[in-house]
């Protein structure tokens, strides 16, 4: 074909029509020369559906994006291969000079709306109408007969067409009245306003099936889903994009802004897909009812149950677990933790439990730079101990009874007070630390099931192992190790393996227990900002969670170019792999870093190594110290011993020597085994100062 594509290229939004008789939007993806036809794709229903279509009916279809030739044949060209063609391409060209409808609103179907991701055109009218002259010449005697009866034969099908032009037409006028309006109301002060009206096109042009309380809740033993907050009044005040869509109850979509080297921008789609994505209208309740609340049974029915909050900090975790804040309180009330705990009491009443006979208690505590804290007894500091049987304790938690949702919630307060006391911001402790709300029954004392519902530290902060300032750098090593950590017992959990790294980090170390068990359960929310600013923690965020549950991706969705990539489908594959008998925390931890070598380059590894290290040791040394501490005190009091037996006339000299002399050894040899220890603890740090700074830059990114 002389003019090939006439004005398609790969993104062109086209119109098609199915099967089923229906016409619709679909984006050409790639333009296949050899048998002269383009590969459109749609959303339909949250999926990618694709097929390929020869260019003759695309024209027939779209006759704005045919060659100029066909719409305005030039007495030298020869005649198109079929007449319908020349006919509707004539319809559509003369159609252009209708009047728009008076007092026509534009349609409330935004769907009707074509969607080019293509900038707006402000005050662009569309091009008058050529006057009669410039007109194609009509049909004369000339013509021979059998092209008349060609055209009669094909007449119902060309009425056909008509009928759908007409219909394109009427869209495109409205399309055209929204443009006009929309360039008057064009703000180019807005930064990226080219990005705002691509992502707009885009998103009028998908079917939108978000989730209800009509769509069924399904029996997850790992469940990842997304939740997507509003822009908040910051993001607002500096005009920051929404770049997140959420198109059905599954799906996610992120409208990465790209450059092309001719410093064109376009949007590159990533599409995710997860067991439920929440928009940013759904209330808390709606996400609890999805998520935490199935484990509620579970913990009944003698199971364990966790739920993690995963996100970048300000994305919304402590929102949904703890709860809504209006101004500067907390309404917890509305936390998933509440919610929680409102339906545990519920539960407690159905007759098969309450012959069970069962007491509720609660713990809150939070972990620290690998360090245990109580939040409901003044941030004591807690040991985390590992008996012969390998159970974890937490020595000396304080496990509070609770009678009603009201006790709960005074413990709640209590302990969200005594985690933000002296900090400047909510935010500002809470990025660094994870903070673990537990609700555990018992059985004349003996435990029955326990819920675990953790708001995790921020995931941007896993990246601040290269940091200047050794506390960032610490802090960061451990929420970097704790992130992969769990992401990896939960993998384990979901492939019944025996063997999880929980050792590497104190978070997968304490919440040991709940991960082991036949009948645990598990769900992660990943919370996620919409804004453009927000773009590649978003990324990092949702590619996290879609490996917390294994994908894969069907090779005919793995698209090039402008088609979105189909990260997830949900299912956890069984990797037949050798799994490595209990090993201590370094095992688990090279276990660890060898599970995740795309993230956890060498360098990294030796960093993590030398952190562990440490953090050993300075238990170790804290430990020693405060024995040696105890020790001084005895020595005291045999010294002063010693001393008042001297003040006597007719002491013994000899028994006086012998133990002074006695304790000065004993003195001696402990302090001697103590600085040793500090020493090494001294090189410890230095050895942890050259791997940090050896950490190729690059690497790590955000978990
Ligand atoms: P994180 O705990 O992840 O650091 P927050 O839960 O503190 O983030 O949320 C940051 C801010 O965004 C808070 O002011 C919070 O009220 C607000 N926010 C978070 N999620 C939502 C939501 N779904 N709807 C409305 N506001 C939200
Ligand atoms: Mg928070």
């Amino acid at each position: 074909m002389a003019s090939g594509f006439g004005k398609i290229v790969v993104g062109t939004y086209v119109e098609i029509k199915r099967s089923d008789g229906r016409i619709h939007q679909a984006m050409v993806t790639s333009l296949n020369e050899d048998n002269e036809s383009v590969t459109v794709e749609w959303i339909e229903n949250g999926d990618t559906k694709g097929k390929e279509i020869d260019l003759e009916s695309i024209f027939a279809l779209n006759p704005d994006v045919a060659p100029d030739e066909e719409i305005a044949p030039s007495p030298e060209t020869p005649p198109p291969p079929t007449p319908t063609c020349v006919k509707v391409n004539k319809i559509a060209k003369n159609r252009r000079t209708i009047a728009p409808p008076k007092n026509d609103t534009p349609s409330r179907d935004n769907r009707a709306i074509p969607t080019r991701a293509r900038p707006p055109q402000p005050q662009q009218p569309e091009p008058a109408p050529p006057p009669p002259s410039q007109q194609p010449a009509q049909p004369t005697q000339a013509q021979t007969q059998q092209q008349l009866q060609n055209a009669r034969r094909k007449s119902n099908c060309v009425k056909e067409v008509e009928k759908l032009q007409e219909k394109r037409e009427r869209r495109r006028l409205q399309q055209q009245e929204l443009r006009e309006k929309r360039a008057q109301e064009v703000d180019t002060t807005i930064p990226n306003y080219e990005i705002m009206y691509m992502i707009r096109d885009f998103r009028a042009s998908l079917d939108y099936r978000p989730l209800t309380t009509a769509d069924l809740i399904e029996e997850h033993r790992i469940c990842v889903c997304v939740r997507k907050r509003p822009l908040n009044k910051k993001e607002l005040s500096v005009k920051d994009l929404d770049v997140i869509t959420i198109p059905s109850k599954d799906v996610v979509m992120v409208h990465e802004p790209k450059q092309k080297v001719d410093l064109t921008r376009y949007l590159e789609n990533q599409t995710f897909r997860f067991d439920y994505a929440f928009d940013d209208s759904t209330t808390n309740e709606m996400v609890y009812r999805f998520t935490a609340r199935p484990l509620v049974e579970t913990i009944f029915e003698r199971g364990m149950a966790t739920c993690f909050a995963y996100g970048q900090t300000g994305s919304g975790k402590t929102h949904t677990m703890g709860g809504d804040f209006s101004g500067k309180n907390q309404d917890c009330s509305k936390g998933i933790y509440a919610l929680a705990a409102r339906d545990v009491f519920l539960m407690l009443k159905k007759p098969s439990y309450k012959k069970l006979d069962l007491q509720v208690y609660a713990t809150f505590f939070e972990i620290y730079s690998g360090k245990v804290f109580d939040l409901l007894n003044r941030k004591a500091k807690l040991r985390v101990l590992e008996d012969g049987k390998q159970q974890v304790q937490v020595v000396g938690l304080q496990e509070k009874e609770v009678k009603c949702t009201e006790d709960v919630l005074k413990l709640i307060e209590v302990g969200n007070s005594c985690r933000t006391s002296g900090q400047t911001s909510a935010n500002a402790h809470s990025s660094r630390s994870h903070a673990v709300f537990q609700i555990i029954l018992r059985r004349k004392g003996k435990m029955h099931g326990k819920f675990s519902l953790i708001d995790l530290a921020g995931n941007e902060r896993g990246a601040d192992t290269s940091s200047a300032d050794r506390q960032t750098r610490l802090e960061g090593a451990e929420i970097n190790k704790s992130l992969l950590a769990l992401k990896e017992c939960i993998r384990a959990l979901g492939r019944n393996k025996p063997h999880t790294p929980f050792r590497a980090s104190k978070l997968t170390q304490v919440l040991r227990d709940s991960f082991i068990g036949e009948n645990s359960r598990t769900c992660m929310i990943a919370t996620i900002s919409p804004g453009m600013t927000s773009c590649e923690n978003t990324l990092n965020t949702l590619r996290y969670a879609n490996r917390v549950k294994e994908l894969t991706v069907d090779p005919n969705q793995v698209m090039e170019g402008g088609r979105p990539n189909i990260h997830a489908v949900n299912q956890l594959d069984l990797l037949d792999e050798e799994w490595l008998s209990i090993s201590p925390q370094r095992d688990d931890l090279k276990l660890l870093c060898e599970q995740n070598e795309e993230e956890v380059s060498p360098q990294l590894f030796t960093f993590h190594e030398a952190v562990s290290q440490l953090v050993e040791m300075e238990e170790q040394v804290l430990e020693d110290h405060r024995a040696v501490f105890q020790e001084s005190i005895r020595w005291l009091e045999d010294e002063k011993v010693l001393l008042e037996m001297t003040e006597e006339v007719d002491y013994d000299v000899e028994s006086y020597a012998t133990q002074l002399e006695q304790i000065l050894d004993q003195k001696i040899e402990i302090l001697t085994e103590l600085r040793d220890k500090v020493k090494s603890f001294r090189s410890a740090l230095q050895e942890e100062e050259q791997a940090s700074k050896q950490i190729n830059p690059k690497r790590p990114r955000a978990l």
